[in-house]
């Protein structure tokens, strides 16, 4: 972990006072929830890229919602690790996640953008109204009041993203003095796209190399659990 030493030097030297963090699926993996790539991303031996996207649901609602049941039970189950509760000691950073899991929220964070929705939300696939749905439903797939199929509030592949969270999430980005990328492989667009917005000092903590690891001043190769909460103590030093 010498890379992690450099880091904190870097933040030292530097001392940012404007913090983005920029999280995906890896943050929550010592949380016990599956990434999407890497070992235990498949579920019955699909891949998430074949049942996260609106062909699949309108192939079958049935099985897309019996995968998102199984995740949901995994992440209702999860608690917060050590780097989402060093992540919410920062004072003011503006939170940027891929993640769905609300893991961010519960362990203390505010200011949170999810550009990928939450799923603990599901939406009227015919009016489009969202309803917070935290419990397992009671038939799948689960229908509105008014009849039609409910789906996840999730953001699906070639879906559009939430009005406004680019934009919030890429200013703030290069406005900040550092960015923390942490546990994203970076090929999922237009979110990985924002790494390259950064102007400040940019950090990514992942144990494997990612897409974006090379467009970051550092790459910290090492878990987030691990590598987090002395990064963390580094930023709060100089404030
Ligand atoms: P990904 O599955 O494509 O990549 C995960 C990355 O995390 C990999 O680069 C891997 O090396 C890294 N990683 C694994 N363990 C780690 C650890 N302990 N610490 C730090 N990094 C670790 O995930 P992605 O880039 O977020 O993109 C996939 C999409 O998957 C996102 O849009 C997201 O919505 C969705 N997703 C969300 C969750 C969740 O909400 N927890 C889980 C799986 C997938």
């Amino acid at each position: 972990m010498s890379e992690v030493h450099d880091a904190i030097a870097a933040i030292r030297n530097r001392r940012p006072q404007s913090v983005v963090v920029f999280t995906g699926a890896g943050v929550s993996a010592e949380s016990g929830i599956p990434t999407f790539r890497g070992s235990g991303g498949l579920w019955r031996n699909f891949r998430a890229e074949d049942l996260a996207t609106p062909a699949a649901f309108a192939r079958d609602p049935k099985l897309v919602w019996e995968w998102y049941e199984w995740r949901r039970g995994l992440i209702r189950e999860a608690q917060p690790n050590a780097a989402h509760r060093a992540i919410a000691r920062l004072p003011d950073p503006l939170v940027v996640t891929q993640n769905v899991d609300g893991l961010h929220e519960r362990a203390g964070s505010r200011d949170i953008v999810e550009l990928h929705g939450n799923i603990f939300r599901a939406r009227c696939a015919r009016e489009r109204k969202t309803i917070q749905a935290r419990e397992p439903f009671d038939e799948i797939p689960p229908r509105c009041t008014c009849g039609a199929l409910l789906r996840p509030d999730i953001v699906w592949f070639g879906e559009t993203l939430p009005a406004g969270a680019m934009e919030r999430a890429g200013a703030a980005i290069a406005a900040a003095d550092l960015l923390l990328v942490i546990g994203t492989s970076g090929v999922v667009y237009p979110a990985a796209g924002l790494v390259a917005l950064a102007r400040g000092l940019s950090i990514e903590i992942n144990p494997e190399a990612s897409s974006i690891s090379t467009a970051c001043h550092f790459a910290v190769t090492a878990t987030a659990a691990d590598a987090t909460p002395p990064i963390v103590d580094a930023i709060m030093e100089g404030r």
